[in-house]
């Protein structure tokens, strides 16, 4: 089973369909649900008194081990965003810690056997100490936001010297690396020893670059994107729920673990927050994926 560490959240969010307040999100929220498709996620993570216990329930049935997860005095994080009306931009205009201030993650005992670990978004100092608890014995994926890479640089290039591999989008990879061409951006990444790099980018798919090779994938075709707040943590749920599941990590496999990514995500844009993803059954994934695979078969 996967690790996790991320947010759980309350979300604003703003855009062209509108606005809903105050609704469950948080980067490990997605994650949990998209990974619980292929396997049983254990997370780690902290809640205030108000976060609903109905969706922690919800992710008990759903088999997500949520015993890493703490109630503490106070209110859950807190964050708001609004889109631009194409969807290209986003904008924060909120950002609430709460619980998450004095946030300091314990992992439990009967976690740290697990092999497979995702460091959600979440501030690089969390992601360091979770590192520090399960030594390096282990196989870390990342993912982060441009929020990190602007105000603790040098905390988070010190969490991606350290792992195996990172997840994420065009704008954040250009940002840390410095490189406007996402080919070098993507190969720039590897410069800090890690050993594969996937980049999202968004309506255009998605890359891989691994063992010297990029692999390009498109996205699924969504017609009506209705709020893409998500996407990426669904895409690593998926991502990292599909590894576990096949027990080795090697280009096939990462090939057909972004697939998973891709279907999954789409998904998670099709409604507000994680709307969707509550209801999704994995029979939906797999006729979906075939939908994309023929997509994708031509002859020439
Ligand atoms: P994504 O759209 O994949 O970038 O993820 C959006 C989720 O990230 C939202 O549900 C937010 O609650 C969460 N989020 C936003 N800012 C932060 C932050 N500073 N730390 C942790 N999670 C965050």
């Amino acid at each position: 089973m996967s690790l996790s560490i991320g947010s759980l959240a309350f979300d604003t969010i703003e855009n062209v369909h509108g606005k809903r307040e105050r609704i469950v999100g948080g980067s490990l929220t997605y994650y949990a649900y998209a990974a619980s498709l292929f396997e049983k996620p254990k997370l780690v993570g902290v809640i205030g008194e108000d976060f609903p216990e109905a969706i922690i329930n919800e992710m008990k049935k759903r088999g997500i081990d949520v015993r890493g997860i703490e109630k503490e005095e106070g209110k859950t994080f807190f964050w708001e965003g609004k889109y631009s009306d194409d969807f290209l931009e986003r904008e924060t205009i909120t950002t609430e810690l709460n619980v998450f201030e004095h946030f300091d993650p314990k992992i439990p005992d009967f976690y740290k056997g697990e092999r497979n670990v995702f460091l959600a978004n979440i501030a690089p100092s969390l992601q360091k100490k979770v590192m520090e608890q399960l030594g390096e014995d282990k196989f870390y994926v990342m993912d982060t936001m441009n929020l990190w890479i602007n105000i603790d640089r040098a905390g988070l290039e010190d969490v991606i010297r350290k792992v195996d591999g990172i997840i994420l989008n065009d704008e954040e990879a250009r940002m840390l690396t410095e490189k406007s061409y996402i080919y070098d951006a993507a190969k720039a990444l590897k410069n800090y020893g890690i050993s594969f790099a996937l980049i999202k980018k968004g309506e255009n798919g998605s890359m891989l670059y691994y063992d010297n090779k990029f692999v390009v994938i498109p996205p699924y075709p969504i017609e009506t994107v209705i709020d893409p707040t998500g996407a990426g943590d669904s895409y690593g749920g998926a991502f990292m729920g599909f590894l576990e599941e096949a027990g080795n990590i090697d280009l096939k496999t990462l090939k057909k673990a972004m697939v998973y990514g891709t279907i999954v995500s789409s998904f998670t844009i099709e409604d507000f927050g994680v709307e969707r993803l509550r209801n999704l059954k994995r029979e939906d994934v797999e006729q979906r994926l075939g939908e994309y695979m023929e997509m994708l078969n031509f002859s020439v």
